[in-house]
């Protein structure tokens, strides 16, 4: 094996507390980052993820162990890492030219050199015309941007990343992660190992070439592999690749059974897939309305368009109707095909409705579709008192999603429930409930205009 960058040695986290007992959150653990390697970190919400990234990276001590840069401790010498966060603190009174060249600014490289690296690594992640803009006149995939430049610029060693991708829509976070992979492979980018932490096993899958699975409480490492069955570019569809996943989603959702007594290869046989597609769709972050809006725009346009031309003549960024888009496609209102939005009969149906009427195809879109909508309202409908706290979700979602994300995500489910008036949720006891049904009145008002 090729000499470590980056090498930990029984390193631990603890904080203390008043009380004297300390909070374990990473018990001693080794793990070594060597050149030429995508490593993938994976684990529940809370199991040290974070934490473990900060310690490897020199921006956090440990509390035991050592951290070793090229065989010296390292906090005794020059690193070279950048990490990029799920959403980037840019500077917003500054241009995205001068957030990029912030970095080298600290490192005190001179005016030209830091302009002209800056420009170049501009272009090479596609914000050439950008320069001048303000992070604020962006979406958020054309953030994420920025902040993947900002960290390649100084041209790191090692580029650590922390759910990179989690706060992006499905299809912005898809065009991203095979962009980096292509710098990477290509090594247009001198980047010797890149250290992800996820919570998605199949971009875990789609980009490592070692996976490592935390436990939690307190923190420790469950299994380390390399990935050895599968080549770039990955094809999600072959049988290699969703063993694999099955693989590592039976070891998250089974942190009582040692990853060692679970076959990783089952030649023939799938029986977790059932379970697999119980997993959260991400839902993406649209409005109601702005999914009928999008559909009378594609009616008007005979009922089928081209996704970029349609952004194109809205002046839309790409990335702020992908979600709208999303949306519409998993209510099966729309289906995509290589760039190419359908709608169909339901969506149809939906666009053409009076408002009650859209509700009502809303409702049954969503329930057939949607299986955290349909988790909720069963949930409510299962309980005597129809109310469920919203920590009940978020405990569920939080397994999958970051923190941030969970939050979003019960968000819009709120907001797709209220529309469609599955449920409703009582803000001040952060409680979800049941609208109360009402009696048919409608009888009694055709008697008394007879
Ligand atoms: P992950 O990234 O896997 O979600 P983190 O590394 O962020 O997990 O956190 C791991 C655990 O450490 C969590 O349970 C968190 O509550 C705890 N933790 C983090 N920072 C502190 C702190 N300053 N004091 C006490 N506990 C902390
Ligand atoms: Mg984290």
């Amino acid at each position: 094996m090729a000499e470590p960058i980056i090498r930990a040695q029984q390193v631990e986290k603890f904080y203390s507390q008043p009380s004297e007992n300390r909070i374990q959150v990473i018990s001693p653990t080794d793990l070594s980052i060597v050149p030429g390697e995508i490593v993938a970190l994976l684990g529940p919400s809370g199991s040290g993820k974070s934490t473990l990234l900060r310690m490897l990276a020199g921006l956090s001590q440990p509390s035991a162990g050592e951290v070793y840069w090229h065989g010296k401790p390292i906090s005794t010498v020059q690193i070279n890492v950048s990490i990029v966060f799920q959403s980037f603190a840019l500077f917003p009174w500054l241009t995205v030219l001068e957030n990029v060249e912030a970095p080298l600014k600290a490192r005190g490289m001179a005016a030209a050199e830091r302009r002209e690296r800056s420009l170049k690594i501009l272009d090479t992640v596609g914000l050439d015309g950008f320069q001048a803009a303000y992070p604020k006149e962006l979406s958020g995939g054309m953030r994420q941007r920025v902040g993947f430049a900002r960290a390649l610029v100084v041209e790191p060693e090692v580029l650590f990343m922390d759910e990179p991708f989690s706060a992006l829509d499905v299809l912005t976070a898809e065009n991203l992660r095979s962009e980096l992979l292509e710098l990477w492979q290509k090594k247009t980018i001198p980047t010797q190992a890149i250290f992800i932490v996820t919570h998605n096993i199949e971009e875990a899958v789609l980009l490592a070439d070692r996976i490592i699975v935390l436990g939690r409480n307190p923190g420790h490492v469950r299994t380390d592999f390399k990935v050895t069955n599968l080549v770039h570019p990955r094809d999600r569809k072959s049988p290699a690749f969703t063993q694999l996943v099955d693989y590592i989603y039976k070891v998250l959702t089974r942190p009582d059974v040692s990853p060692a007594e679970m076959p990783r290869l089952q030649p023939g046989r799938r029986n977790v897939r059932d379970q697999r597609q119980m997993h959260y769709e991400m839902l993406p972050h649209a409005r109601p309305g702005g999914i009928a809006g999008l559909l009378e725009l594609i009616i008007d346009l005979g009922g089928r368009a081209d996704i970029y031309k349609l952004a194109d003549e809205l002046a839309f960024e790409i990335d702020d109707l992908l979600p709208i888009v999303e949306a519409a496609s998993l209510l099966k209102f729309l289906k995509v095909e290589e760039g190419d939005v359908n709608i169909t009969p339901a969506g149809h149906e939906f666009a053409e409705s009076e408002i009650l009427k859209q509700k009502e195809l809303f409702h049954k879109a969503a329930l057939e579709n949607v299986l955290l909508l349909r988790q909720i309202t069963r949930a409510l409908s299962n309980k005597s008192d129809h109310t469920v706290p919203e920590e009940f979700f978020l405990d569920m979602l939080d397994e999958q999603f970051s923190e941030e994300e969970t939050q979003r995500q019960l968000e819009t489910a709120i907001n797709w429930g209220r529309y469609a008036e599955l449920f409703d949720f009582d803000a001040g006891r952060r409680r979800f409930i049941l609208p109360e049904v009402e009696e048919p009145s409608e009888e009694t008002e055709e008697v008394t205009s007879e």
